[in-house]
């Protein structure tokens, strides 16, 4: 399961597409993450794959139609005259590893100019790339198409953080560090960036002990930044996935905004964890950043010191802790309906590196399946919040607003009711998340020696609950 690193991440290919090569930019020739988008008005009418390289989206399907794709490398759907780039996604994610490391050789042959029959054809130019301004205009980000949905909870700092907030003498539960805790969400309800979230409305616990339960619009809605990471080939039931192969089950990873109605889950969790407060909204972003990509970024596993438990031994190999890790910065920025009104730029509320998660995305397939449960290509697995040993690492309204400090000396633990809220530049302030609210969601790789890599962007705003 090592990580490769090979000629398709030397820092000095360029791309004959310009922008690619600007320093800042998320999609260098070294990314080519997959999604898929809708159109009427473009080059094409369905969904087609396309692949961001700088500003210029590269089109799977027109590579293939113009046999510059061998079928062995990716098959394009049709249902009748259209052309149906989610099972056409579905089937990279279903074609072995080997598979899909040649079809990142040859996007990088045609884009760096090796093999010439793109760059020096105008018109299979014209054909095949289409300009990203063109398509975010035009176009619509269709959702990756996931079958189910887990989220699992493997920050050890959000965990601490949340369990001090309930259980202030002991916020870690005995099994924490034992097992990835995760819950089973919802599919259905998974919605690509860029689409709104309306505020959800649900039982509130009663105001005193042995009181009816409130009722209405969720009165304190939070985000949760995590990233996701798409199952590729799965596993047939009653079989499980080793810690050695987990990663070659995963195609690559996503931003994922965990929406999250604090109230609702807090009368509902006991005992059989989230559920309305989870389900009525999670958003991922449109680029499916490939497992080969990230191979630059990875890092050592976290570092468990001589207190804590060693996984079990199916959930620990040496290329797990070597590599097991993976250094994503991610960030979380607002914008208030005031804040846009007035033209004002988002603000930055957060930032972390995904490096600080104490279980690793194998550990998590690993463990998912032992019992022989059976993943899917295309199902989604949640990290759980990213948050971080610092106040500005938390990736949750729920900490972020949270006047307690866990890890402070001596520890600071005081009810989760204690809060000081985040104060915007038209001068509003927030606990949790207001109507007309936008949350921003950035994630990218950078090394020295490597060229930085971004995820693009995960954006939702906040509409106001129906009228109960
Ligand atoms: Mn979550």
């Amino acid at each position: 399961m090592a990580p490769i690193i090979d000629e398709t991440h030397d820092p000095k290919l360029e791309s004959w597409v310009e922008s690619a090569n600007e320093p800042g930019t998320d999609f260098p020739i070294q990314n080519l993450p997959y999604s898929v988008w809708n159109t009427t008005n473009l080059n094409f009418q369905g969904d087609h794959v396309l692949v961001p390289i700088g500003d210029q989206f590269l089109d799977l399907d027109e590579l293939s139609e113009a046999k510059l794709l061998n079928e062995s490398l990716f098959q394009p759907f049709h249902y009748g005259d259209l052309d149906d780039g989610a099972r056409s996604l579905m089937a990279i994610a279903q074609s072995p590893i080997h598979v899909r490391r040649s079809l990142r050789k040859r996007l990088v042959a045609l884009l760096s100019g090796e093999d010439a029959s793109l760059r020096d054809d105008s018109k299979l130019r014209e054909r095949c790339l289409i300009s990203r301004e063109d398509v975010l205009n035009d176009g619509v980000p269709i959702c990756i198409q996931s079958r189910d949905y887990t989220d699992f909870y493997a920050s050890l700092h959000h965990a601490t953080n949340v369990g001090s907030m309930f259980r202030p003498d002991n916020p870690l539960l005995p099994n924490y560090k034992h097992i990835p805790i995760g819950y089973h969400g919802r599919a259905s309800s998974i919605v690509v960036s860029g689409t709104d979230v309306r505020r959800p409305v649900g039982q509130q616990a009663p105001t005193e002990d042995g009181g009816s339960p409130g009722f209405g619009p969720c009165k304190l809605l939070d985000y949760e930044m995590e990233m996701g990471a798409i199952i590729a080939q799965g596993n047939e039931l009653g079989e499980s996935i080793s810690i050695e192969d987990a990663e070659d089950h995963i195609l690559g990873m996503c931003i994922l905004n965990d929406w999250s109605a604090r109230d609702l889950q807090k009368w509902e969790y006991v005992p059989l964890g989230p559920f309305l407060a989870k389900n009525f909204a999670s958003t991922v972003s449109p680029y499916v950043v490939t497992m080969e990509a990230l191979a630059p970024f990875r890092c050592g596993a976290f570092e468990r010191d001589g207190s804590d438990p060693q996984p079990l031994p199916y959930m620990d190999s040496e290329g797990n802790r070597e590599s097991g890790g993976i250094d994503i910065t991610v960030e979380v920025w607002l914008s208030s309906a005031q804040m846009r009104d007035k033209g004002m730029d988002p603000i930055k509320l957060s930032q972390g590196s995904f490096k600080d998660m104490y279980w690793t995305i194998a550990q998590m397939v690993t463990h998912h399946t032992v019992n022989g449960c059976n993943l899917q290509p295309g199902d989604l697995l949640g990290s759980g919040t990213i948050s971080g040993p610092t106040r500005g690492a938390r990736g949750s309204l729920l900490e972020l607003t949270w006047d307690g400090d866990p890890f402070a000396e001596p520890p600071v633990l005081v009810p989760g009711t204690q809060r000081t809220p985040i104060e915007l530049p038209t001068g509003e302030e927030r606990k949790f998340l207001a109507d007309g609210d936008e949350v921003i969601m950035k994630a990218y790789c950078e090394r020295d020696g490597f060229r930085r890599i971004g995820f693009g962007e995960c954006r939702g705003i906040i509409t106001p609950a129906r009228s109960v």
